[in-house]
């Protein structure tokens, strides 16, 4: 599932294609992609221009004239940007007809993902019950501190947790564990401020090198393969089971955490 960085790059890397396009007409082919009337969804949007990109926690938003178009990818929705004249791909779901002969097309084997226009004012500060972004000031030690000292759960299941900060999933989770020299099942009411201090800035570390490494690749992109965000990202644990760890060497674990495979070096982070 794309993850904070991940979202991030996909709209960079619309926001580099298809910005100040005009929507010429959009057609639904799986209306409960979008959460509304397929006939008001695409009359809300006919004639709007992509103005403004922006992200909210895992979300994408586009915004309009009047409106901001919402896209939540969940597990493998992507983008792609296609001549209109191309063959339409199978289990693509809303095509999007823009003034320059291409279409933005959604595209999602699983059909998981969501869209949703709303009220250009909509304040995105309590959006879908977010908490904050990582990169803001709100997301601090003190609060971190104050939200966890009384919590029952662990480290990893706390930073997946969309209220208490926005973005983070699977595998961002376990990079940060790692960073902070913690294990994922940490119980976060054992966690000083002052440790909170470090993990808080390692979450910002890890996530915004995710980015600029995606981000580096935005004007290289090529759309045949689809606006995923996932490129060749700079992972010390996840999906690196048996492999060594880039610090000690030490084969790196993988165990199941609530439903979740997670990984960690052994040696290098210790259970709180
Ligand atoms: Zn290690």
């Amino acid at each position: 599932m794309p993850e904070l960085p991940e979202v991030q790059t996909v709209l960079s890397t619309l926001e580099h294609m298809i910005s100040n396009r005009k929507i010429l007409s959009v057609k639904v082919l799986s209306p409960e992609v979008v959460q509304m009337n397929p006939d008001e969804f695409s009359f809300r949007l006919t004639e709007r221009h992509f103005l403004g990109f922006k992200r909210r926690g895992k979300y994408l938003i586009f915004e309009m004239e009047d409106c901001a178009l919402i896209s939540h990818l969940r597990m493998e929705g992507k983008y792609f940007v296609e001549k209109s004249t191309d063959p339409i791909r199978k289990h693509t779901h809303v095509i999007f007809h823009l003034d320059d002969g291409t279409d933005l097309r959604y595209h999602d084997v699983r059909r998981f993902g969501r869209m949703e226009l709303i009220d250009k004012s909509t304040d995105y500060s309590e959006f879908h019950g977010l908490g904050p972004e990582p990169f803001s000031k709100e997301f601090n030690a003190m609060y971190a501190w104050n939200c966890t000292r009384k919590s029952k759960r662990s480290l990893k299941m706390t930073l997946m947790d969309q209220s208490f900060v926005a973005g983070i999933g699977n595998i961002y989770a376990d990079e940060i564990c790692f960073r902070s020299g913690l294990r994922p099942e940490s119980r976060v009411s054992k966690i000083s401020k002052a440790r909170w201090e470090v993990i808080v800035q390692c979450a910002v570390d890890v996530l915004s090198e995710a980015i600029s490494h995606g981000g580096s690749t935005v004007r290289s992109y090529t759309s045949s393969l689809g606006v995923t965000g996932l490129f060749q990202l700079q992972i010390d644990v996840y999906g690196r089971e048996n492999q060594p760890c880039h610090i000690c060497g030490t084969p790196i674990k993988k165990v199941r955490h609530n439903q979740r495979g997670t990984h960690f070096c052994p040696v290098c982070q210790r259970r709180l």
